[in-house]
């Protein structure tokens, strides 16, 4: 077997039993496969394997390798997982079925008018930034009901649930059950968190998607600087 396609195996078996310990249904969990950095011919094998669910981080990346592959697998849905610039909407409705990373009311506004535009509506998440730390994107923990509110009321995006990514060094348990507390008071059923080091334990706090990377494709090549 393609060892990448081993690695996928073992970790949605990891995830069922995950699920189990946690008095879930294996089915409550699903697994956004991260192929950032990997190539289509990577990817592939994956995919010939039944698994459909795919993350990328950058636009432009996924618009080089997604198209292709989409044509091979046409019912493949593709999440994006990393910042997204205003002037690069048009793009990404193009190309994503899930947009996680809604942070900012620019960005909000922005998605409800191409989408407008384009009859194309994603499915949004709301990006929280937990550890409230300055370099990265999200919405403060204290300023999301007020965001989540308006993203629904004044822009009208379907929010299906909220996205985390916990600082690196701490424990990232407090940063699942600060996200479940807020989608809880918000109505919201759907978390995103989870990566390869720690997914079992945001399963344990409620997590319904996981995004695993290394875990299934290796470790990854930096980007090139810039
Ligand atoms: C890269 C990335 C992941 C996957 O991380 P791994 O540690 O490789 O599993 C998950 N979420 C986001 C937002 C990412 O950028």
């Amino acid at each position: 077997m393609n060892e990448t396609v081993a690695n996928l195996q073992r970790v949605l078996g990891e995830i069922a039993s995950a699920a189990r310990e946690a008095d879930r249904a294996p089915g409550d969990v699903r697994l956004v496969a991260v192929s950032k950095t990997h190539d289509a011919d990577s990817i592939r094998p994956v995919l010939q394997a039944g698994h459909r669910l795919f993350g990328e981080n950058r636009v432009q990346e996924a618009a080089e390798k997604w198209p292709g592959l989409r044509a091979e697998f046409p019912d493949v849905r593709l999440h994006l997982i990393g910042p997204l610039q205003t002037n690069k909407v048009h793009q990404a409705l193009g190309l994503f079925d899930v947009i996680e990373t809604v942070d900012r009311p620019k960005l909000a506004r922005e998605i409800a008018r191409e989408a407008e535009k384009t009859g194309r509506m994603p499915d949004c998440f709301i990006q929280v930034n937990t550890g409230a730390e300055p370099q990265k994107a999200g919405v403060l923990p204290e300023e999301a009901d007020a965001f989540i509110e308006s993203c629904r009321k004044e822009f009208g995006l379907p929010i299906k649930g909220l996205m985390c990514i916990p600082p690196l060094d701490e424990e990232p348990s407090l940063h699942f059950a600060l996200l479940r507390e807020i989608a809880r008071r918000n109505d919201l059923t759907e978390l995103s968190m989870g990566m390869s080091g720690d997914y079992p334990v945001a399963i344990a706090f409620g997590a319904t998607l996981v995004r695993v990377g290394t875990a299934i494709f290796g470790a990854r090549e930096p980007y090139p600087a810039g």
